[in-house]
């Protein structure tokens, strides 16, 4: 298992998955997609809309997580 120390604490940090963008935002994107498809005029919107919003809410980043500080790094993008 891989880890680094903790630059405030000098803690072990480990690796957490945690979701990319805010989920508040992603469901209502999804929200907006459903009621945007509802007219016809609104559909391709819609489809757009409810696409953006299932990456939003699927999307995860591996960041370093320091379980004595609960300071939490950006890792990156993952190879
Ligand atoms: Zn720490």
């Amino acid at each position: 298992m891989e880890t680094v120390q903790c630059h405030l604490c000098n803690g072990k940090m480990e690796v957490l998955e945690v979701l990319k963008y805010n989920k508040t935002l992603g469901i209502s994107f999804i929200i907006l997609g459903i009621l945007l498809s509802l007219s016809l005029a609104g559909i391709v919107f819609g489809i757009m809309f409810l696409i953006i919003g299932i990456v939003m809410c699927s999307s995860k980043k591996e960041v370093w997580y320091c379980s004595s500080c609960q300071s939490i790094i950006d890792r990156g993008i993952k190879e």
